[in-house]
């Protein structure tokens, strides 16, 4: 299964978030989602990062919002729900198929008792991944390691959107990153200043097995220690949709 990892680290080499955003033709996007089947064809090799006429561009979006639609009306009910701080962030049209069509900017999550745990750098993320991922966050992680270990005060080491290939290959597919689809967390810190290394193979083993097994429960990927080199100093988690509705959960924790 190792190679259809979606790996991340976080050496900043490739087109940051803040690129060149340009506008999206909304009402496109927006449609294409009654349209799209559930599981879409596997994606071109390539795309070109040239703007064709509109008249020969029947779909001008990025790639992967055709074959996973954003649905906006998520992004207003995370933004009300009251879990996150969170902004609207302008679209990303990366090359190559990279992009957000309405991306947010993931500061923090707002605990069950109103504490606010700000999440560091922000992630940019398309807005269904970040409902998930907040999620995980407020209602998993940060509750399991409270129990364990004290109050926590911030997440850190976190990584959002990114356009890069899987593994920071030349070649081959677009990470999920690349479509604000993925979430990269290294480390939680406590407020006696002590730091939690999500990755670490010292941890607690009920906590991990915790952390492990409702990341996998909600998740489609989770990538940690022992899936593959890039993956010992961080997790990731990802939804990318597959055809066969497989999931990947490698995170060795011993
Ligand atoms: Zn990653």
């Amino acid at each position: 299964m190792r190679a259809f990892h979606a790996g991340c680290v976080f050496a900043l080499t490739v087109v940051s978030a803040a690129g060149a955003p340009t506008p999206p033709p909304r009402p496109a996007e927006v449609t294409a989602p009654a349209l799209a089947p559930p599981m879409p064809p596997p994606r071109p090799a390539d795309l070109s990062p040239s703007n064709p006429p509109p008249e020969l561009a029947p779909t001008p979006m990025p790639a992967p919002l055709a074959e996973h639609p954003e649905d906006p009306a998520t992004c207003d009910s995370l933004l009300a729900s009251g879990t996150v701080e969170a902004r609207r962030v302008a679209p990303i049209m990366g090359p190559n198929g990279c992009g957000i069509a309405a991306p947010l900017s993931l500061d923090a999550v707002i605990l069950a008792d109103k504490r606010r745990i700000p999440i560091e750098p922000h992630p940019v993320l398309r807005c269904d991944f970040a409902t998930e991922a907040a999620g995980w966050i407020a209602g998993d992680l940060i509750p399991s390691l409270e129990a364990k270990a004290g109050r926590v005060v911030r997440l850190a080491g976190v990584g959002g959107y990114e356009c890069r290939k899987r593994n920071r290959q030349s070649g081959g597919q677009l990470s999920e990153h690349a479509r604000g689809n993925a979430i990269d967390l290294t480390s939680a810190q406590f407020a006696d200043g002590h730091v939690f290394l999500l990755a670490s193979r010292a941890n607690d083993l009920d906590l991990a097995s915790h952390l492990r097994a409702s990341a996998c429960r909600r998740f489609s990927t989770v990538l940690g220690p022992g899936a593959d080199p890039e993956h010992e100093s961080h997790v990731h988690l990802d939804l990318e949709p597959r055809r066969d509705g497989n999931k990947i959960c490698e995170w060795e924790l011993r």
